[in-house]
């Protein structure tokens, strides 16, 4: 097996925050070693500044650490590294022939995880993600200020203030931490958002921090999130797609569609069947673990970005106080959270439901 990538260990990757939840759920043991900070849950702010508390656990994570150690596990079960762009992967027969600059590999089975861009599937006709247009564009800043990174809750605003899903506060520990916004339905320059989120930041903590006004911004990240865009066409003869570039969204549930997307190629090259077919597999597995979530979690954001920042501000209001997780499967979560939800702003179920039926 070979693992190719164009940028194999890149610096600059984004994603770097973990809830334990969503890593239980998806069957990730937490390593030690690439936790970089322990937070005690988010808060969930209105655009007036009215918050949520929800106590679920959280991690700041050492991005580069885990890298190493999930490369570490490839490299023990063998897998070959290859550094370099894939530019094709053309179906010849049963096999895809990939170029990797004056690299030929005739593989059995080529899966993309090139994330958001999903380029090599694209190239060979698939549309692997169902909603494109919804990918939230991203900026996020790595920042210093002393005492900033030892905040014990992630906070995320939502309203006007990054339109379509968050901005977001990702204390890092010390005096570290990161700022983003996540802007959907705006294009990919997401400048403008950041701007205005970091104004209205400073305002928010300056009772806290009396320099606030000497925060440094270290560096900056811009990328693709594809956290309401639904998995599309992630099969074909010979190929599958994973991860971002299939719009499974997040580290955690990522990685679980990598497993299953890996366990199912390999038995479907050891049987010699490598059809559509054979590897759809794949998509039911998928579909079973967690279509619904992904629904219900698009049609959320459907009814967040139809919402004025006043209904925001009520439905926070509503919420504040009441019980939002639980212990219990999903499904008793999602009845709990829908419940809470109703009780502060009938017409949201009805909004859900109407998403849900749009698709
Ligand atoms: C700013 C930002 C912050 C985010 N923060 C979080 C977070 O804190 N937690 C979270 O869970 N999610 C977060 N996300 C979402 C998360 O980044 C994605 O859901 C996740 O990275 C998808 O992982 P992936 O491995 O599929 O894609 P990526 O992480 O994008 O990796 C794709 C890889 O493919 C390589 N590649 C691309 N094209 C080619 C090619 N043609 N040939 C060879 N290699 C290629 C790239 O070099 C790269 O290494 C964030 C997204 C953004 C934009």
């Amino acid at each position: 097996m070979i693992l190719a990538d164009a940028d194999l260990r890149g610096a600059m990757r984004p994603a770097n925050t973990l809830f334990e939840g969503m890593a239980r759920t998806a069957g990730i043991n937490i390593d030690d070693s690439y936790i970089q900070n322990q937070l005690e849950g988010m808060q969930i702010i209105s655009p007036s500044g009215l918050a949520v508390t929800i106590p679920a656990p959280g991690y700041f994570l050492d991005r580069r650490k885990l890298d190493d150690y999930y490369l570490r596990l490839a490299q023990d079960a063998g897998v070959a590294f290859l550094t370099g762009s894939v530019q094709e992967a053309k179906l010849q027969g049963t096999r895809r022939v990939v170029w990797i600059g004056e690299e030929r590999i005739d593989a059995r089975v080529v899966i993309d995880a090139s994330g958001v861009a999903g380029s090599i599937a694209c190239r060979e006709g698939l549309e692997p993600m169902r909603h494109r247009e919804d990918v939230a564009w991203a900026m996020e800043a790595d920042v210093e200020l002393a005492g900033l990174g030892d905040e014990p809750l992630f906070q995320y605003w939502i309203g006007s203030i990054s339109p379509g899903w968050k901005a977001t506060f990702s204390p890092a520990g010390g005096d570290r931490a990161t700022l983003g916004v996540f802007v959907r339905g705006h294009g990919q320059n997401v400048q403008p958002f950041f701007r205005g989120f970091l104004s209205r930041f400073k305002a928010f903590k300056s009772t806290q921090y009396r320099d606030m006004e000497k925060m440094k911004i270290l560096s900056i990240r811009r990328g693709g999130d594809p956290i309401a865009v639904l998995p599309g066409e992630i099969v074909a003869d010979s190929l599958m797609v994973a991860g971002g570039a299939a719009g499974q969204s997040g580290l955690a549930y990522s990685i679980r569609a990598g497993r299953i997307c890996g366990s199912v190629a390999a038995q479907a090259a050891a049987k010699r069947d490598v059809s559509r077919r054979s590897l759809y597999r794949y998509v039911r597995l998928w579909n079973r673990e967690f279509y619904w979530q992904y629904r219900m979690g698009r049609a959320s954001l459907q009814t967040l970005s139809a919402m004025k920042d006043p209904e925001i501000d009520r439905l926070v209001r509503g919420l504040s106080g009441k019980r939002l997780i639980s212990r219990g499967s999903f499904a008793r979560k999602a009845v709990l959270a829908g419940a809470a939800t109703a009780l502060s702003r009938p017409r949201t179920v009805l909004d859900l439901a109407r998403n849900l039926m749009r698709g």
